[in-house]
């Protein structure tokens, strides 16, 4: 499963026939109940639509939007998925068959696949925010995703982002989530430029993604969690200061590391905490790059320190996925060594070992990026 370049299928039906000599058919990790174990199960491999193609899976990551997945967060914004339902959005692999209106994706293609799958025909998807399709599917949610040998992937001529030779499946599965939301919060929706100042408060996945990604554009990083382990992880990404939110002042000691406060800061999680700690400790001017959504605890609603935003003029931006046209810039980044997601991997499990770290995100007790490596 780990080689980097795996022999193509000739097609889906010879993937069939392989697997009909197996005895212990396709397996999935399916969410049956919200908040009860994952049911690992032999599920029927999936056929593409018109438009769709199968994609076998080589790496699938587990992100903590499997976790709110799972314990049932999010229905306040209207994500709550029709059970039961193959877990997972973050994946890569080799394409084993496409529809008969697909034109540009073939079997063998080696892609990953962002977990906002558009439709590109939308005013939205027709000047370039494939991100805020009006017609936005998510793997793992609105239909099947990637906890799973094969994963039927929509509108394949858009979706599937065929992979460079260079890059990795490992370094690929990831992209197309955390690390990929991580890069378009700061190249794109931040604006972070060299010398900057950049604040990352919460070091989960995205946030330990933007440390090293913000450490590649010449920004200074201060990371702020209340895990040591997460701070020492981000130091080898490149926080040139780490400060454990647990210990003291967060505002005053960003405030201090930076001579001032942060010219950016990114929010990798939606706790009031957090926020408000984000935005004070910017200094006149600062944005705020918003990628963490909130928990059952706000239900999307957190109050911010509204004065100050105005009296010190700081811009607070929302920042959701990455636009399809940006990803052929960050895999060449990927392909040029300059950007490492495969850095990031510290954990490779099995599928039936996938429920067992979603248990350990509730208390935040994962760091970097775990994978789904045999299915
Ligand atoms: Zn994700
Ligand atoms: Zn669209």
């Amino acid at each position: 499963m780990q080689h980097a370049f795996p022999p193509p299928k000739e097609s889906v039906y010879s993937a069939f026939s392989t697997t009909n000599e197996r005895s212990w058919g396709l397996k999935a990790a399916r969410l049956v109940e919200i908040g009860m174990p994952l049911a690992v199960e032999d599920v029927p491999e999936p056929e593409p639509g018109p438009r769709d193609a199968v994609v076998q899976v080589e790496y699938e990551g587990i992100c903590r939007t499997d976790w709110h997945t799972w314990v049932g967060d999010w229905t306040w914004i209207g994500l709550a998925p029709a059970l039961p339902i193959t877990m997972g959005h973050e994946f890569a692999g080799t394409v084993t068959a496409v529809g008969s209106e697909v034109t540009t994706v073939r079997s063998g293609d080696r892609v990953a696949v962002p977990f906002h799958e558009a439709c590109g025909k939308c005013p939205y998807c027709r000047s370039g925010r494939t991100n805020l399709c009006d017609a936005l599917e998510f793997l793992g949610m609105t239909h099947d995703g990637g906890y799973a040998e094969y994963v039927r992937v929509l509108g394949a001529d858009l979706n599937c982002v065929r992979l460079p030779d260079a890059v990795a499946f490992d370094a690929a599965a990831a992209l197309g989530c955390r690390f990929m939301t991580a890069w378009h919060a700061l190249q794109h929706q931040a604006g972070v430029r060299g010398g900057e100042w950049l604040a990352v408060h919460g070091v989960g996945g995205i946030g330990l993604s933007a440390v090293q990604i913000g450490a590649a554009l010449g920004a200074g990083v201060v990371a702020v969690d209340i895990d040591d382990r997460k701070l020492a992880a981000a130091r080898e990404q490149g926080a040139a200061f780490v400060i454990n939110a647990r210990e003291g002042d967060v505002v005053e000691a960003v405030k201090q590391a930076t001579g001032g406060g942060a010219h950016v800061a990114l929010g990798g999680l939606g706790t009031a905490t957090l926020v408000q700690a984000a935005i004070r400790s910017l200094r006149k001017g600062g944005r705020l790059v918003q990628v963490g959504l909130t928990s059952r605890e706000e239900q999307g609603i957190v109050g911010i320190p509204l004065d100050e935003v105005i009296e010190a003029e700081l811009s607070i931006i929302g920042s959701v996925g990455n636009p399809h046209v940006h990803l052929p810039a960050l895999l060449s980044l990927v392909a040029d060594g300059r950007l490492d997601p495969s850095g990031l991997v510290t954990e490779r499990v099995g599928l039936e070992h996938a429920h067992g770290v979603l248990e350990r995100m509730t208390n935040f007790d994962t760091i970097g990026f775990s994978l789904i490596d045999s299915f």
